[in-house]
């Protein structure tokens, strides 16, 4: 049974910091559209942040890693996408059990997930970072009950992630600032939603 270990987790936050830092001006160009331009650098801080906590006090667990990204997310990124991304990692992390497998990473991913919308108290449909999440964490479960290998499972998750991106673009914005903009909202693709395809195509490219 193949098992994800610490380097795996690292690899993971240091290829989403590279993908966010990459498509920074095109988050930050979906934020301008429905919210306050900010999020493609509020995320590309956050997450420089987090691998230079990583590579400053190098963790030994899984656990350790999304302790503390989790916990820099929350400190370092201004807006509201910092603590939401910052519950999904804490609550990932509090779930998780050694040694980490496919199945232990998707059952600690969900309740992740939960976690934010909790938080958020937002729900599929509201045009949030949720509408990408949700599908990811459902595709990884289905991939986990099917056996099928991490590579495709995270493979699946990726592609569940971009797909639930692109979807909020005909969607009405009830959460966040962009339910500001009321009906204008629709026609634009969530920046949140946008960056959590990015976090999830960074397991993906990890995972091969
Ligand atoms: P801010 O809106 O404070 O400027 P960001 O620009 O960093 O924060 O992040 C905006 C993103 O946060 C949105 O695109 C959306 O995906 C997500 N978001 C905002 N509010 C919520 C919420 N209540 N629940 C889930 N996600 C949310
Ligand atoms: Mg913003």
């Amino acid at each position: 049974m193949e098992t994800l270990d610490t380097a795996f987790f690292v690899a993971w936050f240091e290829e989403a910091a590279r993908l966010v830092r990459r498509d920074r001006d095109r988050l930050t160009a979906l934020d301008a559209a429905i919210g306050d331009a900010d999020h493609g650098t509020n995320l590309d801080r956050g997450l420089t942040e987090v691998a230079k906590a990583l590579a400053e006090w190098p963790p030994d667990t899984p656990v350790q890693v999304l302790t503390s990204a989790g916990a820099t997310l929350i400190r370092r990124v201004g807006g509201a996408s910092g603590p939401l991304y910052g519950s999904v990692f804490r609550q990932m992390g509090k779930a998780l059990r050694a040694p980490v497998t496919l199945a232990g990473f998707s059952a600690a991913f969900e309740e992740g997930v939960v976690a934010l919308e909790r938080l958020g108290k937002a729900a599929l449909g509201d045009k949030t970072m949720v509408d990408a999440l949700a599908p990811a964490s459902r595709a990884l479960a289905l991939a986990v009950r099917d056996g099928v290998g991490v590579r495709e499972a995270f493979e699946q998750a990726a592609r569940a992630a971009a797909e639930g991106a692109q979807a909020t673009i005909p969607m009405q914005a009830r959460k966040g600032r962009a339910s500001y903009l009321g009906e204008r909202s629709i026609g634009h693709e969530d920046p949140g939603a946008a960056s959590a395809a990015l976090f999830m195509a960074a397991l993906a490219t990890v995972a091969a």
